[in-house]
């Protein structure tokens, strides 16, 4: 892998270095690692004073990931998802859409034929990982934003009602890439953790390191194209909650996680190349809500006021 920082397995508190934005250095060494202990943790940081510190963090037990395309689940969470099973954990997906819409093709553009097609690549990809069950939410990509989100909340706390997760995850607010699906996933997954009694909701975010060092390909392939900014929010390593370092055996894994989406995949990894793609999410970065985010929104954007006044009056 070409750009380890090295610390991604500690499973003990050791200090490291940070400069002024609390980003580590990346030259820090961990104490000796086990290699069979450390895939049964995931990382958190904690800061004390001007220092943050990666410690072990215990891996979900039940874990609900909830996103809105087929492959988003395997850019973000493979690693993760394969870590909880080889623990004995159990993984749920949930896929909003079929993807339907994924791709240049007229004929097969916003097809149920292709949408079925990315159904089968998204199990193939997941059994990569050993993760079998996956339940869909029946909607049409990029149609999330003009779905019933009364209707989606209820089917995903009926799911969360089904599962018992320990640990949701799904996009931010900001959903990764500004799309409208992946935003309007995570106020429907917000709004169902709000409702359960889930212990943990974290959303899948990205470091400044992350963006840094894969700066010139995102400028290239225009990913981040949707923001304003050209760039998500990023969070400082002091408020990952929980990150996951891929290994190279993992990476192999994700790698293959990832070539099963291949309508997806395959023409993205050669314009990169390999190595530069094998290696580029070999870190999975999530951070808890903030508590502006965790309470519930007066006027939810995915509910009228009629209904909404409807919903209070029934409460
Ligand atoms: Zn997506």
């Amino acid at each position: 892998m070409a750009s380890k920082t090295g610390f991604r397995e500690i499973r003990t508190v050791v200090p490291i270095d940070t400069n002024d934005t609390g980003e580590i250095a990346m030259n820090t060494r961990p104490s000796p690692r086990n290699h069979h202990n450390d895939h049964a943790f995931a990382t958190e940081y904690v800061s004390v004073g001007n220092t943050t510190m990666p410690v072990a963090r215990p891996l979900p037990k039940r874990l609900l990931g909830i996103w809105a395309h087929p492959d988003d689940e395997a850019y973000l969470s493979a690693g993760l998802m394969a870590r909880v099973v080889a623990t004995g954990g159990s993984v749920t997906v949930v896929t909003a859409t079929r993807g339907e819409k994924g791709t240049d093709d007229p004929s097969s553009y916003d097809s149920d034929e292709f949408g079925a097609a990315r159904e089968r690549e998204l199990r193939a990809s997941l059994a990569e990982l050993g993760v079998h069950d996956v339940r869909f939410l029946g909607l049409r990509d990029g149609e999330c934003d003009f779905a019933d989100g009364r209707e989606v909340v209820r089917d995903i706390v009926e799911i969360v009602a089904d599962v018992e997760p320990d640990t949701i995850v799904t996009f931010g607010p900001d959903g990764m890439t500004n799309h409208d699906d992946h935003k309007a996933v995570s106020r429907w997954a917000t709004e169902a953790w709000r409702r359960t009694a889930v212990t943990n909701l974290y959303y899948a975010s990205v470091t400044n390191d992350f963006l840094s060092r894969f700066h010139d390909i995102h400028e290239k392939i225009g990913v981040y194209g949707e923001f304003p900014t050209g760039r998500p929010p990023a969070v400082c390593r002091r408020d990952v909650a929980m990150e996951v370092s891929l290994d190279s055996h993992e990476l192999a894994t994700k790698r293959r996680a990832l070539g099963r989406h291949a309508s997806q995949t395959t023409g993205l990894a050669e314009m990169m190349g390999e190595e530069l793609y094998t290696n580029w999410w070999g870190a999975e970065v999530f951070r808890r809500p903030t508590w502006a985010e965790t309470q519930e929104c007066p006027t939810p954007t995915w509910m009228q006021p009629a209904e909404r006044a409807e919903e209070l009056a029934a409460a």
